[in-house]
């Protein structure tokens, strides 16, 4: 009956608490790796230039490529010295397969020339886009933005990558976000912390408050994390003074790039993420050069590759499964879920994989916090009728992943959904 309650009756969905890192424990860098792959761009129809050949040798920091559209372009930088070994299309975590550029380290002397280069720009603004800093820079310098909203909460009960910096690095977070609204004259600067991390929230206010940023405080509930969820508690009881097309939200990882690039002239190579799940004895955050391949990553925390038997980008409700472990980390991957195998033989094989046929329980419409209807959606689209999947909100479904994560007959709603959005309308 579930699927015919009303909506204000509906209950809320918590998924089960998982064990996830310790925020406050300090995050390990782990070396450069062998191989680093790196995507020109974004998403497949997103333009890019490649700036690289096949045997070239680059440094660290070096511009290889470009992405985005002029003048709101973003560099594309490689995160270690060695030589071009290929120039091809890869699978990214996202789930698609972008031109990739693929360096193989080679130990040189060459050191990082990238921060004299950032040091010597002139223009602020463009150092960001140089730094490889992914922003929001069209809407930042045309749409008079009123707010910068961070979005300090973590987008799945598994990973604490967010924490972790926002509690190591709060001071560089806060600066960061002071440094951007300068630049942008942007007035206000909001913080979204959730309410239950009384330790964090309490720091991070005693850093923002005496800069003049404020803090907000979000439930606990999934997925408030999402920007648009946030979006409520930041506009109470400011709905007169700041409109919704007036706020833009940033991540913490993003800030402290910012703050990197302007004050030191660094550029925007490691990334902070949560590795958990079954297959890791002891998750933890790390701190990892962007292109590393989660085979490297999962190597380095010694896991038996040939055990595995999923690994996902992010976690298990909105996460990706992976094809294969040769997926590079990007600015965008906050974690790898690792999954031991399952033996085939016992009777929970099915729970895992096999995808049944849809049992009409509306549990994931019951689920849907965007109030669509997943089941109809994706019936549509698998009979090719994309523009009714769009009539009835395709493009508004923000990736949760609970509809996937309730459906009795395992079928993978939120991929299919995610996978047929409008490029544009993807998070
Ligand atoms: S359709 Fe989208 S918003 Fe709705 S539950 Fe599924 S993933 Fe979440
Ligand atoms: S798609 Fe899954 S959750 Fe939705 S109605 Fe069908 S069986 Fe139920």
């Amino acid at each position: 009956m579930d699927g015919f309650l009303p909506t204000f009756v509906r209950r809320k969905f918590r998924p089960e608490k998982l064990k996830e890192p310790d925020y406050r424990v300090v995050p390990e860098r782990i070396g450069d790796p062998r191989i680093a792959i790196i995507p020109l761009h974004d998403y497949p129809s997103m333009p890019f230039k490649c700036l690289v050949s096949l045997h070239d040798k680059v440094q660290i920091g070096q511009k290889i490529g470009w992405k985005g559209k002029e003048p709101f372009d973003v560099s594309v930088l490689s995160p270690i010295s060695g030589i071009v070994k290929e120039i091809a299309n890869h699978p990214v975590p996202s789930g698609s397969r972008v031109m990739c550029v693929v360096i193989e380290k080679k130990d040189s002397d060459i050191e990082m020339v990238r921060s004299e280069n950032l040091v010597r720009i002139k223009d602020k603004k463009r150092v960001l886009q140089e730094a490889g800093i992914p922003l929001e820079y069209k809407a930042l310098t045309e749409r008079g933005v009123e707010a910068i909203v961070v979005n300090g909460t973590e987008f799945e009960p598994n990973l604490t990558s967010t924490y972790t910096l926002l509690w190591h690095r709060t001071h560089e977070v806060i600066n960061g976000l002071k440094l951007l609204m300068n630049l942008f004259s942007i007035k206000q600067g909001i913080v979204c912390i959730e309410r239950k991390n009384k330790e964090l929230l309490d720091r991070v206010k005693e850093h923002a408050e005496s800069s003049g940023v404020a803090v907000v405080k979000a439930e606990r509930s999934y997925p408030e994390s999402g920007n648009l969820h946030l979006l409520r508690y930041v506009l109470k009881g400011k709905k007169r003074v700041l409109k919704e097309g007036k706020v833009i939200f940033v991540r913490p990882q993003d800030l402290i790039a910012i703050r990197d690039a302007l004050e030191e002239g660094k550029p925007y190579l490691e990334k902070y993420v949560t590795v958990s799940g079954s297959a890791i004895g002891n998750p933890k955050n790390l701190i990892v050069k962007i292109g590393t391949t989660f085979s490297e990553v999962l190597e380095k925390l010694d896991v038996s590759l040939r055990h595995l038997s999923c690994v996902i980008m992010g976690g298990p409700l909105m996460g990706i499964p992976q094809p294969t472990l040769h997926v590079p980390i990007t600015q965008f991957t906050d974690g790898i879920w690792a999954l031991f195998s399952v033996d085939l033989t016992k009777t929970h094989r099915s729970k895992v994989y096999s995808e049944g046929v849809c049992v009409r329980c509306a549990k994931c419409v019951d689920s849907c916090p965007a109030s669509i209807v997943p089941n109809v959606i994706v019936d549509f689209l698998k009979k090719g009728l994309k523009d009714r999947a769009l009539d009835i909100g395709l493009n508004l479904c923000i990736e949760c992943g609970l509809c996937s994560y309730v459906c009795p007959a395992k079928i993978p709603l939120s991929l299919i959904i995610r996978t047929e959005k409008t490029p544009e309308a993807k998070r």
